[in-house]
């Protein structure tokens, strides 16, 4: 066993929803040699492997039997420069709003929408990040992978990937089946920037900023989230712990004739997206504040778990959300974070 790799190794540091968890076992990462060494190891121990990132978009379970692999390994490169627009290979380990705050420094544009998605950046295809209109698809042209079975490399392009709304082929087909070692991102360096999202157009027009250039997108995105969003190193929390319902128009528009104050967003594709918060709100679990596990007072979609419970209460009340909202509106809210621990 190597010197690095830790037995039942406590998660409750390493996931933002603080849920106690502990691993059989368990490597940070540092270097990409470190990794046959330790696949060598879960596949002679015949463990799963669970790769983990910061931890922000996961809920655990008290135990998990497998080994966890933390990929921390750090690195931005400049790969090419040409005309317009600046190619970069960021390694897995790099914080993604570290990253950000980093491109807004060297001029390189087009995450400013994704300022302070916490996680590493080795993370961001998986749900394909989005916020404030933009998604991690507009910028993304390769991720590099480790074959967890093989120990292979396996390079995809960004249509391989299938990215779609928070879902891409690593929460599908290829779940926990790929380590990513690095991404490869497209960025340009020309100001130009994504406003049309409301809550972002609304920020800057009442802060008096009518022509905003990507530095003010960039703050701006940080003072609305951080008036909104709780602090998982003050309130643990998942962020979203539930994802939009995407409807087709028809069901959309009968739901809409029962429950007029419903928001719905119509999409390109003739689909129409309704505000999972507001089904929330609607069954009442705003008011319930005196539960250990509850949604948050200025955001329902978030789930906070303010006394450190385990994750199979979160789950529970989870689950309980899910029998309300479809007792009432007959929708079925899929789960956003990956569940580890169960079977
Ligand atoms: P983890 O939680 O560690 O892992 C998430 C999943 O990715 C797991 O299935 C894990 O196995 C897999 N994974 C992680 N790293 C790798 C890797 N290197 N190779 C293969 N698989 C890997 N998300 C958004 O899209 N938009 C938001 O605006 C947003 N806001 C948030 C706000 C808050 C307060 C919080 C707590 C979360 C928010 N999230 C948001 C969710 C979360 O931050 C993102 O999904 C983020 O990309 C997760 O990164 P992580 O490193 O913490 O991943
Ligand atoms: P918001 O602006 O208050 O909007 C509420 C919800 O309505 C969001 O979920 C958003 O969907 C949806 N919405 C609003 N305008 C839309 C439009 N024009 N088209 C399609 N959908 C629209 O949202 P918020 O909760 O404060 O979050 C702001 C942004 O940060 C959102 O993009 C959100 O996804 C992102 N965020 C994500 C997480 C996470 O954990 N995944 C956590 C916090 C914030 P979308 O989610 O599709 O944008």
């Amino acid at each position: 066993m190597p010197e690095w790799l830790q037995r039942d190794k406590n998660l409750q540091l390493l996931n933002t929803l603080a849920v106690p968890s502990r691993a059989e076992a368990f490597v940070s990462l540092q270097h990409p040699l470190q990794l046959p060494a330790a696949l060598d190891y879960a596949h002679g121990e015949g463990l799963p492997v669970v790769v983990l990132g910061q931890g922000s978009n996961v809920l655990l379970a008290e135990r998990l039997e497998a080994l966890v692999i933390m990929q921390n390994c750090l690195g931005i490169e400049r790969l090419k420069q040409q005309d317009d627009s600046i190619w970069l290979r960021v390694a897995a380990g790099e914080n993604w709003h570290g990253l950000v705050n980093w491109c807004m420094r060297q001029g390189y544009y087009g995450l400013e929408n994704l300022a302070l998605i916490p996680g590493a950046a080795g993370a961001a295809p998986v749900q394909n990040i989005g916020a404030y209109g933009v998604e991690l698809a507009s910028c993304l042209e390769q991720v590099h992978c480790i074959d967890l079975h093989t120990g292979e490399p396996v390079l995809l392009a960004a249509q391989d990937c299938r990215f779609a709304y928070r879902d891409s082929i690593f929460k599908r087909s290829q779940a926990d089946q790929l380590l990513i070692q690095s991404v490869d991102l497209k960025l340009s360096r020309l100001a130009r920037v994504q406003v049309d999202y409301p809550a972002l157009k609304n920020y800057l027009e009442s802060t008096g900023v009518h022509e905003p250039g990507p530095q003010q997108v960039f703050e701006a995105v940080v003072q609305i989230r951080r008036s909104k969003l709780p602090d998982p190193a003050e309130i643990p929390n998942a962020g979203s712990f539930f994802k939009n319902p995407v409807l087709s128009a028809v069901q959309a528009s009968k739901l809409q004739s029962r429950w007029r104050l419903l928001p719905v967003y119509p999409q390109p594709d003739g689909s129409v997206r309704i505000a999972a918060a507001w089904l929330i709100e609607q069954c009442g679990f705003k008011q319930r504040q005196a539960q250990p596990v509850q949604v948050h007072a200025r955001h329902a979609l978030v789930i906070t778990n303010p006394l450190r419970r385990g994750g199979s209460e979160v789950r529970a009340y989870a689950e309980q959300i899910i029998a309300e909202v479809h007792g009432r509106f007959g929708i079925t809210l899929e789960q956003e974070p990956r569940s580890y621990g169960w079977v």
